[in-house]
């Protein structure tokens, strides 16, 4: 099992990430991958791109070199209001929205608040995925977040650099899968890729959901046009 599209990538436009959407493209097509999603951080946050990235993002052809390409963001969660910081009118142009919690940009004092502020971004019509939710620096009721994200359709992601980060988010990570396998929710497995090579590296995620007995058929990102129709992106 891989996944088709990874939905999750930065370029050199978020300044803390390290290769161009070029090299991205190469390596999901050395990889066998059909498509990526281009996903700096949202303006809010220190080394995001300018708004104009995003006002702009029309200028990316929707395939290039035999991938699609999908315009998105990885917007910030900035109170607990659960206001993001894609807006009008840039927010119109992308294919869609990933809203992810980033302390840097809005520190939650505390468990409740986060809460609060994961289930009012799920209210937000543009958003369609939910960011590393294992993430943050207390664990809150993934529960409850994800059955709000059941009702409103929005995908939860398992993010490959989590694991990478801390021991902690990989135990949250089985903790959010298990419950998505459980309350049938669908999920993106994405490489959250800071440098061209992590693209489409996403294996041990795989390896983990294998000891959780995941159901494959909630991955929507292994089948790119199940990814395209649930986003509502034509091609
Ligand atoms: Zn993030
Ligand atoms: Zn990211």
């Amino acid at each position: 099992m891989k996944i088709e599209i990874d939905l999750h990538t930065h370029t050199l436009a978020s300044s803390h990430a390290y290769s161009t959407l070029y090299e991205n493209l190469q390596e999901a097509k050395a990889k066998g991958l059909k498509g990526i999603a281009v996903t700096n951080h949202g303006p809010d946050m220190e080394d995001s791109p300018h708004f104009w990235h995003f006002n702009c993002i029309g200028a990316i052809p929707k395939s290039a070199y035999g991938i699609t390409i999908l315009k998105g963001i990885e917007a910030n969660i900035i109170n607990k209001n659960g206001e993001i910081d894609a807006r009008p009118p840039f927010v119109k142009k992308l294919d869609f929205v990933i809203a992810s919690y980033h302390p840097p940009v809005y520190a939650s004092g505390t468990v409740k608040e986060l809460e609060e502020a994961y289930l009012n971004a799920l209210e937000n019509p543009y958003v369609k995925i939910i960011g590393h939710l294992d993430r943050g620096p207390f664990e809150i009721n993934y529960e409850r977040v994800i059955n709000k994200a059941k009702e409103k359709k929005i995908a939860v992601e398992l993010n490959r650099h989590s694991l990478s980060l801390s021991e902690q988010y990989r135990g949250r990570v089985i903790k959010i899968a298990e419950i998505c396998n459980r309350l049938k929710v669908p999920v993106t497995i994405n490489s959250d890729a800071h440098f061209c090579s992590s693209v489409g590296d996403v294996g041990i995620v795989f390896d983990l959901l294998e000891e959780t007995n995941f159901d494959e058929t909630l991955i929507l990102n292994s089948d790119i046009n199940k990814t395209l129709e649930f986003l509502d992106v034509k091609e």
